[in-house]
């Protein structure tokens, strides 16, 4: 009796503990590396959800896609553990400005997309200005430099696929950096 309790206390004890690392791991590989944020993969899954939850309850959402502006400059004027620091004070200060359920992601180097779930063009467009402005004001790294971010919006169309959203948001932004930089394009 003592013996087969203690054998289902150990596999008890062993179920839980593997359960505790698969939910680790799970997390892990959801997290950016870098900024602690959600990395491309989340990003991507939780805006292909969020489309979905769009049709199932007619709602309007919007994305917001985010690349810093002559990051490259940084890197090579400073060095390149500045421009780490420089991208995790530019997700800071983003996260900062957004709502807990806006979802903010790092899907590249020094890019970003926002899944404001929810939120119609004309939110999403103030939201994504209010970024830009909070970007453009602070001091950012251990050497108080100053950057600027470009910004793309768009409200998600009803029938178009996460592809078709993902590629107009980047034409947006492109048309951000176009226009000049420092600029939100909608
Ligand atoms: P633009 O205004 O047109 O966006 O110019 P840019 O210089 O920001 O764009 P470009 O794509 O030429 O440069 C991006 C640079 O980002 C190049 C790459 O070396 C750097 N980079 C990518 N990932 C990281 C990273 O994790 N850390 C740092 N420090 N640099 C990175
Ligand atoms: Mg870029
Ligand atoms: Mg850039």
């Amino acid at each position: 009796m003592m013996i087969t309790c203690l054998c289902l206390l150990l596999f008890a004890v062993y179920t839980f503990k593997q359960v505790r690392q698969k939910k680790y791991f799970e997390i892990l590989a959801l997290k950016d590396e870098l900024t602690g944020i959600a990395n491309r993969r989340a990003i991507l899954n939780l805006k292909r959800s969020v489309m979905l939850q769009n049709k199932l309850n007619q709602q309007v959402s919007s994305l917001i896609s985010i690349d810093i502006d002559h990051f490259k400059a940084v890197n090579d004027q400073y060095c390149h553990d500045i421009g780490d620091e420089l991208i995790i004070s530019i997700t800071n200060t983003i996260v900062q400005t957004v709502r807990c359920s806006d979802r903010v992601g790092r899907v590249g180097g020094e890019e970003f997309l926002i899944v404001l779930e929810d939120q119609s063009l004309e939110h999403a467009k103030d939201i994504a200005e209010r970024i830009r402005l909070s970007v453009a004001e602070k001091e950012h790294t251990s050497l108080s430099i100053s950057a600027t971010i470009s910004l793309g919006v768009i409200e998600i169309e009803p029938n178009e696929t996460s592809e078709q959203a993902a590629k107009r948001v980047d034409l947006h932004l492109y048309k951000a950096k176009r226009g000049g930089r420092n600029t939100v394009y909608s």
